[in-house]
């Protein structure tokens, strides 16, 4: 049974995930990483491709380490990988702490409240966890005071078992000098805390070079065919792609318009064509007046809103019987990638990604 699946003949819309093309692109980054462990991001149900197939196909790759941001998308791995090394990013969720416990999850703990927390929660018991340390991004990892007090009293970590010591690139995607002062200041932050193994890299950062990558790396989008190399070529393999199922194909006349707020006027007879798809889908919105689709492999612009279930497409020039109730046109797919789609939509393709909704039936490719 798969989560979220409508029956192929029930729904608007079908989501495809290749799972053949996740396992090429995790072999690419592990081969990409060198020396580096390749581990596998897999939060947010793996980017919204469904945790329950994509993680146990990393897993069947070779895959052993796991990052997940919630504890409990952690305890929903476990259920699926009884062997696997499970990490959660988001660190130590307070009154969740058995939790990690019970289903032997190791937080990323990145302050000394949530140091404490852990060491309190597994009492006596040597508990395995890592050590974030921000680096520039102040988001989560250890602010520099609370770096400075460990180097001041290394009995703050007494009774900790460090797996990794981790933090994070704000801007990996960009050539900045950040990126060098991040890693500068992740190897004065190894002097005080050289336990355990480094991890750094995302999946931008895995193609910073060496230096940048650590012990294990993280990658997360590139797994799921995102460029992690902007302006570049993109070397991934595409993982997913969605159909929506053409509703209706009309005609329209010079000065009628399209959808809530009028915001596209009919200029010449034209035909348009109502797809299964809109923001509730994670068709997003912002694809209104911009957005494109593809029927029969020719480019078909988004016409007006995109609304909550439903989305208009100019098909005038489709040929007629490629363009019929129950047809397909391809929102994501071979011939528009999910970082094109998101480049029209204003944002990224992990927001593209993680945005894919709940109604599709949903097809998985090997695996
Ligand atoms: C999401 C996340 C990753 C994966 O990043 P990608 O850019 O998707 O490869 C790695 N590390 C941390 C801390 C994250 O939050």
């Amino acid at each position: 049974m798969i989560e979220n699946s409508v029956p192929s003949h029930l729904a608007g819309a079908v989501l495809t995930v290749d799972l053949d093309a996740l396992a090429a692109n995790y072999r690419l980054m592990r081969d990409t990483a060198g020396g580096a462990e390749a581990a596998a991001v897999v939060k947010a149900d793996a980017y919204g491709t469904g945790i329950a197939q994509a993680a146990p196909r990393l897993w069947a790759e070779g895959c052993r380490t796991f990052f997940v941001a919630h504890v409990g998308e952690g305890v929903r791995l476990r259920s699926l990988l009884a062997d696997a090394d499970i990490h959660i990013l988001n660190g130590l969720l307070p009154g969740a702490e058995e939790a990690y416990i019970e289903h032997h999850l190791v937080p990323a703990l990145g302050s000394l409240d949530e140091i404490a927390r852990w060491k309190s929660a597994c009492g006596a018991a040597q508990r395995p966890c890592d050590i974030h340390v921000d680096t520039g991004m102040l988001r989560l990892g250890l602010p520099p005071d609370e770096l400075d007090a460990i180097a001041g009293d290394a009995s703050l970590l007494d009774g900790l078992d460090i797996r990794l010591v981790m933090s994070h690139f704000a801007s990996a995607d960009e050539e900045t000098s950040q990126n060098a002062d991040q890693l500068a200041r992740f190897r004065r932050a190894r002097e005080i805390l050289p336990m355990g193994r480094s991890s750094f890299a995302n999946s931008s950062g895995i193609f910073l070079g060496p230096e940048y990558r650590g012990d294990v790396v993280r990658p997360g989008v590139a797994l799921y065919g995102c460029n992690p190399t902007p302006g570049r070529d993109n070397p991934m393999r595409p993982v997913v792609s969605l159909d929506a199922r053409i509703l209706q194909v009309r005609n329209a006349a010079p000065g009628e318009t399209v959808s809530y707020g009028a915001t596209y006027s009919v200029e010449k007879p034209m035909r348009i064509a109502t797809v299964s798809a809109g923001y509730a889908d994670g068709y997003l919105r912002s694809l209104s007046g911009g957005g494109r689709a593809y029927i029969g492999g020719r480019p078909v612009p988004v016409i007006g809103r995109v609304t909550m279930d439903l989305t208009m497409l100019d098909v005038s020039d489709v040929a007629p019987e490629t363009c019929r109730p129950g047809d397909w046109a391809e929102l994501i797919g071979p011939h528009i990638a999910v970082d094109e789609v998101a480049a029209l939509a204003g944002t990224i393709g992990y927001e593209i990604l993680t945005s894919l909704g709940r109604r599709y039936h949903r097809r998985y490719l090997g695996g």
